[in-house]
């Protein structure tokens, strides 16, 4: 009987009850399970041959079976503020990024999901590339083991999955890599020191209330109105302010967490007082806070960003209404910072 090889499937998709189930199968006693799991998370070796203490011949099958094809950062841009981005190129040669940020202490890694974007946002430049294909596990953990090579000595300290793709269109995979970042024998990020990030993806943000993990949430919403939100989001005309703002109050009180509410300030758009006040009267119902950050330009969309005045006074109307309010700093300033942007100067560049 012929039987077909399995799709070699990347080591760093697996959980650990998976590695047992693998270990099962080609007769190798359960421990093995284990010292594959510190080989790939505590070691973070990238290769099976240095794994010495398990089997030399099964070594082999597993290179093939369960490849650690560790990306070829094929460019590295480094701002003056310290914030580092990575183009890593996957196996079937799609490009996709991941971002570094350091914060005093901290050192949050944003990663991304999907090759491309199908939201299509107004101000992000994956969404103007287009949907490529989805990521899989392996690929979004293997964006940390990159990324903490780059870091070194410095550790990760936090994750947010805020890059390229949207993480509720690729669900599974998404929440698949947050369990492996999140396993305490292992990468071991504390789920609050993890967050997800959506456009507004309602079935999403249901799925993740019953999922029994402490992960924070944020959502973008960048506009107070139906009509103004639609036009710059076109998710809003699937799931619209009142859908959306209804799943996130059911989110906060089945899980007790709070939300973040994203909001880009843009010149003229959607910083006027009378904005806020709309923003205040919709949101104030959920249990959240609201970050603002202004406009980073982006290549191919001609909104401004708005003076530091502007971006105060409307934070100021904010908080004065009873709302929790940070306003960010643009990072990144130098380079291709926005999601999305390097990987689409490049691809623009091969064409
Ligand atoms: S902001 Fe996020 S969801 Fe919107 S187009 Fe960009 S990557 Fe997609």
């Amino acid at each position: 009987m012929n039987s077909e090889p399995a799709t070699p499937r990347l080591a760093w998709s697996l959980l650990q009850p998976d590695w047992l189930e693998v270990c099962k199968a080609a007769r190798q006693p359960a421990f093995r399970a284990r010292q594959i799991w510190k080989w790939l998370y505590q070691e973070r070796v990238d290769n099976w041959e240095s794994m010495t203490n398990l089997p030399a011949a099964w070594r082999k099958e597993l290179a093939v079976s369960h490849p650690l094809t560790p990306w070829a950062a094929e460019e590295r841009q480094v701002a003056d503020d310290g914030v580092t981005k990575l183009l890593l190129t996957c196996r079937d040669g799609q490009a996709i990024e991941t971002v570094l940020i350091p914060a005093d202490e901290r050192l949050t890694l944003c990663v991304s999901t999907q090759a491309g974007c199908a939201f299509g946002c107004a101000f992000c430049a994956t969404g103007r590339g287009g949907y490529v294909r989805d990521l899989d596990a392996g690929e979004i953990v293997g964006q940390y083991m990159a990324a903490s090579r780059a870091a070194a000595p410095r550790r990760i300290t936090n994750l947010v999955v805020m890059g390229m793709g949207e993480p509720f269109a690729n669900y599974d995979a998404t929440l698949r890599a947050v369990r492996i970042f999140n396993d305490y024998d292992g990468i071991g990020i504390g789920a609050r020191r993890i967050t997800l990030s959506t456009c507004g993806v309602v079935p999403g943000i249901r799925r993740l209330a019953g999922e029994n993990l402490q992960v924070e949430l944020s959502v973008s919403l960048h506009a107070p109105t139906d009509e103004l939100r639609s036009r710059i989001m076109p998710v809003n005309r699937k799931w619209p302010l009142a859908e959306l703002l209804e799943a996130c109050a059911e989110y906060t009180e089945r899980t007790g967490r709070i939300i973040t509410f994203e909001y880009t300030l843009v010149d003229g758009l959607n910083d006027s007082p009378e904005h806020a006040d709309a923003l205040l009267a919709r949101i104030r119902p959920v249990r959240g806070r609201v970050n603002l950050i202004p406009l980073s330009p982006v290549e191919g969309y001609e909104g401004r960003t708005p003076t530091r005045a502007t971006c105060e006074a409307y934070a100021r109307r904010l908080s004065q209404g009873g709302l929790n309010v940070t306003l960010r700093q643009s990072r990144g300033g130098g380079i291709d910072a926005a999601c999305g942007q390097l990987r689409l100067r490049r691809s623009a560049a091969r064409t």
